[in-house]
């Protein structure tokens, strides 16, 4: 099991994390890399890495459907509405990789999405082979 550590910039942010996922597989493996994370305010997703417009619009969307400011919100932490995304994003992705490449699509990149920060988040791969 190796532990990424990833230090967030701003309240919500998609920080791409592909290059120290490449670089917790076995450099001549075949098999897949199961990504998790145990906190309960960011998650994980994959997608595109070309275009950063594309990032922000899925911050945008994500903002505007769940605002931190809810009426009928409970949760002392008024953070209810990283929770909420968090859940929708999940706590986890798998990815496989064969002769220590991890099989991603040309745009696709790993992103932690952090949703409560800025903070430091870690991440667990677990490779299974
Ligand atoms: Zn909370």
């Amino acid at each position: 099991m190796t532990t990424i550590n990833i230090k967030s910039a701003s309240r919500e942010d998609l920080v791409d994390i592909t290059r120290e996922v490449a670089d917790a597989i076995p450099p001549d493996g075949d098999g897949v890399a199961v990504l998790f994370t145990q906190h309960t305010t960011c998650g994980l997703t994959i997608n595109e890495n070309a275009d950063p417009d594309v990032r922000h619009d899925i911050l945008l969307f994500l903002k505007n459907t769940i605002p931190q400011f809810y009426d009928g919100f409970r949760h002392f932490e008024h953070n209810s509405d990283a929770h909420l995304k968090a859940s929708l994003m999940g706590s986890s992705v798998i990815v496989p990789f064969e002769n220590g490449k991890l099989l991603l699509g040309t745009w696709q990149g790993v992103y932690l999405c952090e949703f409560d920060g800025p903070r430091t988040r870690s991440v667990i791969v677990k490779i299974l082979r």
